[in-house]
């Protein structure tokens, strides 16, 4: 973290500001702890904040404290407008453009406060005045640790600060298992646990609260795995139709791309998923090594992320979402192959 930001988050927030600190559309862990902890800092410094999502966000994050506090655009649509309008200063976290936020995007466009970003996705855009991007970073929630650590010093951690914090860099490396996870993010963890993050708890509350359905769904899906060895590409389809059978909520789904990589030798893993309402096909792309998915989102899919994990859209069915997505592995087979 450089100086100048650090002068100018300092700057900031010297005086009292109307704040609004808002995460990308179906957020996550990292980005509903991340949003959480600096909520819960800057009301702790007596600034006036809140926390506005684009949607709603998966139950097995209900439990973080004051979630229940976070005002949803689609439900609350009034009151969310008034806030940014009235906004001073808005935080903008895990996310670096305005298409990741949905119907927020013209109201953030329009709006007259200050933007600090805070992120660490690939090619930034420039919306924000300030601007805290580092792609090399595990979380946009161990940017947080250092804005709070450069800011007041890490002193003004309270434990509910460390564990929306924790729970997000938890979440974010896959529970530090991917290549993001630095020696920094481990010492970062554990100065988290010192001050009063419970680790063990963040774990049950995140992956011990399955449901008979969540199973049953991973269960489909694993079943409609299709494996292309010669490209060492893994991918799994979810239609409409079977996610109402399985009873599908918001979240059940989140981790089942990664079941791809597990396969021994295939180093390319997508999910593709079916939603009617929207009328798209959501997909999620995890990659192991060099092979880029920011890219491949990028060019092929109106997407994006990071190099090992990004996210994308289809307008076409799921067949010729799927079609289309298996033409394209022939022009990759270079950087896919063995
Ligand atoms: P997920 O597959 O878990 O939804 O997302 C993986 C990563 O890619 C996350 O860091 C997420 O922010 C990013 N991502 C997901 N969907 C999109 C998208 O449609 N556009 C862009 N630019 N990034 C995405
Ligand atoms: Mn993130």
């Amino acid at each position: 973290m450089n100086l100048e930001i650090i002068k100018a988050i300092d700057a900031l927030l010297e005086t009292p500001q109307r704040i609004v600190i808002i995460p990308h559309k179906n957020p996550d862990g990292d980005a509903i702890g991340s949003t959480l902890a600096l909520w819960h800092y800057l009301n702790n410094l007596g600034q006036q904040a809140k926390v506005v999502v684009p949607n709603d966000f998966p139950k097995f994050l209900k439990w973080l404290p004051l979630s229940e506090l976070i005002i949803n655009f689609e439900k609350d649509t009034e009151s969310a407008k008034e806030l940014i309008n009235e906004a001073t200063v808005i935080f903008t976290l895990d996310f670096n453009h305005l298409g990741r936020i949905g119907q927020l995007q013209p109201l953030l466009e329009e709006a007259s406060a200050t933007f600090v970003m805070i992120d660490h996705h690939q090619e930034p855009s420039d919306y924000a005045q300030i601007m805290y991007s580092d792609v090399s970073m595990s979380s946009t929630c161990e940017m947080v640790y250092n804005v709070i650590e450069a800011h007041k010093g890490i002193n003004h951690i309270t434990p509910e600060i460390a564990i929306c914090l924790y729970t997000g860099i938890m979440t974010d490396t896959g529970s530090f298992k991917y290549s993001s996870t630095s020696s920094r993010t481990h010492t970062v963890a554990a100065n988290l646990i010192e001050k009063g993050a419970n680790n063990t708890l963040a774990h049950s509350m995140v992956y011990d609260t399955n449901t008979p359905s969540r199973l049953h769904l991973l269960g489909c899906a694993l079943k409609n795995m299709v494996i292309l060895e010669e490209f060492r590409t893994a991918y799994i389809t979810l239609s409409q139709e079977e996610l109402d059978k399985n009873n599908f909520k918001k979240g059940d789904t989140e981790g089942f791309v990664n079941y791809g990589l597990t396969l021994e030798g295939i180093i390319f893993a997508v999910i593709f998923i079916e939603n009617k309402d929207e009328g798209i096909i959501k997909i999620s792309f995890r990659s192991e090594g060099d092979f880029s998915v920011n890219e491949f989102a990028r060019a092929h899919f109106n997407g994006g992320g990071h190099n090992n994990a990004s996210g994308g859209r289809s307008e076409m069915s799921l067949t010729e979402t799927t079609n289309y997505f298996t033409s394209l592995l022939p022009s990759y087979k270079d950087q896919l192959k063995k």
